[in-house]
């Protein structure tokens, strides 16, 4: 067994949707940074875990919101007991230990934040440190990966221009009925039949267009609504708890959404 496959094993549970895994190794080999899309729950956090593990480079994780500064990500002077010291930021870190640095929901991030990535994101991969005058170039493994969402709320955020062109783009989507069941099984340990309605009701919810839902019910959703059944709840009430009210506040979609599980399961 080669040591990709080998790492492979041990790595965070992935059930490919097509050679997602291949680009992403690829990418990394040719020293290009990657944009993973896709909605919410469909799996790019759970890819980047597992070709963490399997390319075996540290991966670091920032968690992106609209208050996300530069210096959040690089890092900043700290005082303490009367010095002042630097302390590098998550990216930085990431830049000096050649590990893999993952940006979720890069869109949230303030425009100005995402133009630090620049320098990083193209041939000349260093990272210039304003308040240091540093340029510090990435070590050999460094990857920046950067995932967003495109739903519509994103629509008029968007990544800018400048940004995008310097990142290889992999779209994912939710995974096929038969690799969702699958998914759903492996990270809750329900049964085939469980899992299957699940997905069943999943196909279900997301053909409801008419509904003023943001994002429609992901992978997340029933793998957690799987652990509440598994744990004894009735699935119908792990789906109001962990799918229904998950996806809408308004009272009159959440009836029409129970209305279609009460159909389905
Ligand atoms: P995203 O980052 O796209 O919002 P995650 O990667 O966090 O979504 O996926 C949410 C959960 O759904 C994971 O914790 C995992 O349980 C499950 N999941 C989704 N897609 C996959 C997949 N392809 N392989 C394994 N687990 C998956």
């Amino acid at each position: 067994m080669n040591m990709l496959a080998q790492a492979c094993e041990t790595a965070p549970f992935y059930a490919a949707q097509g050679r997602e895994c291949e680009l992403f190794a690829q990418a990394h080999a040719a020293r290009l940074p990657l944009l993973i899309k896709g909605p919410t729950g469909c799996g790019k956090t759970r890819l980047v875990e597992h070709m963490a593990a399997r390319l075996n480079r540290p991966l670091i994780t920032v968690s992106c919101h609209d208050d996300l500064s530069a210096a959040d990500l690089v890092g900043r002077h700290l005082i303490a007991g009367g010095d002042t010291r630097w302390c590098d930021g998550p990216l930085t870190r990431a830049v000096r230990e050649g590990a893999i640095c993952y940006l979720d929901e890069v869109v949230e991030a303030r425009k100005d934040t995402t133009v630090v990535l620049h320098p990083l994101a193209d041939d000349r991969r260093v990272l210039p440190i304003e308040r240091t005058g540093e340029q510090i170039a990435a070590a050999p493994g460094f990857m920046l990966v950067i995932s967003y969402n495109p739903g519509y709320q994103n629509l008029l955020k968007g990544l800018k221009p400048s940004t995008r062109q310097r990142f290889v783009a992999l779209a994912l989507d939710y995974p096929t009925p038969e690799i969702e069941a699958r998914i759903v099984q492996a990270e809750s340990g329900c049964t085939a039949d469980m899992a299957a309605q699940l997905v069943w009701l999943a196909q279900a919810l997301r053909r409801l267009t008419d509904h003023d839902l943001e994002e429609s019910a992901s992978t997340r959703l029933l793998v957690m609504a799987a652990r509440l059944a598994v744990a004894g709840l009735p699935l119908a009430d792990a789906v109001q708890a962990a799918v229904i009210a998950a996806l809408s506040d308004d009272g009159e979609t959440v009836a029409a959404l129970a209305e279609v599980a009460a159909a389905v399961l």
